[in-house]
């Protein structure tokens, strides 16, 4: 029997949101000079902004993650197969087929829970011409092995780092690693624009082809170089962008702080697992993932259904794996054998709230439903 409970419910996260009357000079703006979009002033400040923030040198923002991977892959020209893992959001696996690219997926790392580098090189065929990790929960992949493999085979490498806003590697932004990064800027992420999204590039002559292909491939009015899509991000997206900018510091501050007390709830409560612990900059809190061993007294599934009985709406982030729907499953690196431990690991995560403003008491609230208090 769940107990009843005054507070609302309570979910996997909150969008970071400004106070609206900040947002109001922004929006008179824009009233004023009618630039709605096609990369208009705030858009142009908006992508400085975020190079300075993040320490990158070329940034091109766009209309959400996902059209920005499916542009990524076009700017580089990738065919033939792309190395993926099986254990993200269906987005990333997306992006390959939307772009007639055929997905390999390898194995994750049992620790990381990121590309497992260890089981890349025997899933390179001579059609492979790429890797796509992804910074799973924006924890950093083994860049630095990554880099190696694709180096040694001739691979391009396209981060998906749509979960790691702000995180850095090897003093700079995770987002400098790879060929191109991509980030998302969904309402759900750690930095929002309603939605949204960016490709990061090391050189000015990719981020010029990139700017072309997400406005139709148009270099002036009578001039069109490549089969475009429209990716623009609008001026009301951008100008909210700034303002956000304001306060990411002092959110993600505040991610770390619920971390930290869920750590240290979780640390007596057998059975129940973290993933280990990224220093300093290179987290930035943006999910809590826990996984469910079989020594606690219920299973994944039944603890989920706990945690809902309790109001609180926590997510089962990644599962099912991409692999495992209809338009994967029946590849042969879908196979079960394939992917043991993402298997396993999808098997036993949840991922808890975690959120700028949610209060210290939920927090507890969370844990104590976890460890079988509260409970009948
Ligand atoms: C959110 C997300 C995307 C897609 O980004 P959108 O901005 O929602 O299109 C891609 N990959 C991963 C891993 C994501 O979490």
């Amino acid at each position: 029997m769940p107990l009843p409970r005054k507070v609302p419910p309570i979910y996997v996260t909150q969008p970071l949101l400004p106070p609206l009357e900040e947002f109001v000079p922004y929006l008179e703006q824009i009233w004023e000079n009618k630039i709605l979009t096609n990369c208009g002033p705030f858009h142009q400040q908006l992508e400085q902004a975020l190079c300075d923030h993040l320490g990158v040198k070329h940034l091109s923002l766009f209309t959400n993650g996902t059209i920005a991977l499916i542009t990524a892959l076009q700017a580089l020209q990738i065919t033939g197969e792309v190395i993926t893992t099986p254990y993200s959001f269906v987005a990333t696996a997306h992006s390959l087929v939307w772009n007639g690219i055929k997905p390999v997926f390898v194995d994750i790392d049992p620790l990381t829970l990121n590309l497992s580098p260890d089981k890349i090189k025997a899933a390179i065929t001579p059609q492979t011409t790429a890797i796509m990790p992804v910074h799973c929960y924006g924890r950093p992949c083994d860049v630095d092995r990554i880099r190696k493999i694709a180096d040694e085979h001739g691979l391009k490498v396209i981060y998906d780092a749509a979960h790691a806003f702000g995180v850095r590697c090897r003093g700079a932004s995770v987002a400098n690693q790879g060929d191109i990064s991509v980030l998302s800027f969904h309402a759900t992420k750690v930095f929002n624009t309603f939605e949204g999204g960016a490709i990061v590039c090391p050189d000015a002559a990719t981020k010029q082809r990139i700017d072309y292909l997400k406005n139709f491939g148009f270099v002036d009015d009578v001039t069109v170089v490549a089969t475009g899509i429209n990716g623009k991000m609008n001026e009301i997206s951008a100008a909210f962008g700034l303002l956000q900018l304001k306060r990411i510091d002092e959110a993600i501050r505040k991610r770390k702080t619920i971390d930290a007390r869920y750590r240290e709830g979780l640390a007596g409560i057998n059975g129940i697992q973290c993933l280990a612990e990224v220093g300093g900059d290179a987290a930035n809190y943006a999910y809590f993932p826990i996984l469910v061993q079989p020594d606690y007294p219920l299973s994944r599934d039944s603890l989920y259904q706990r945690l809902r009985e309790n109001g609180i709406f926590v997510r089962r982030y990644f599962y099912p794996l991409i692999s495992d729907f209809p338009m994967y499953r029946e590849m042969p690196s879908a196979a079960h054998s394939n992917l043991p431990v993402a298997r396993k690991v999808a098997e036993q995560v949840i991922c808890l709230p975690i959120y700028p403003a949610l209060p210290s008491t939920l927090v507890d609230f969370v844990l104590q439903v976890i460890e079988g208090k509260n409970v009948e």
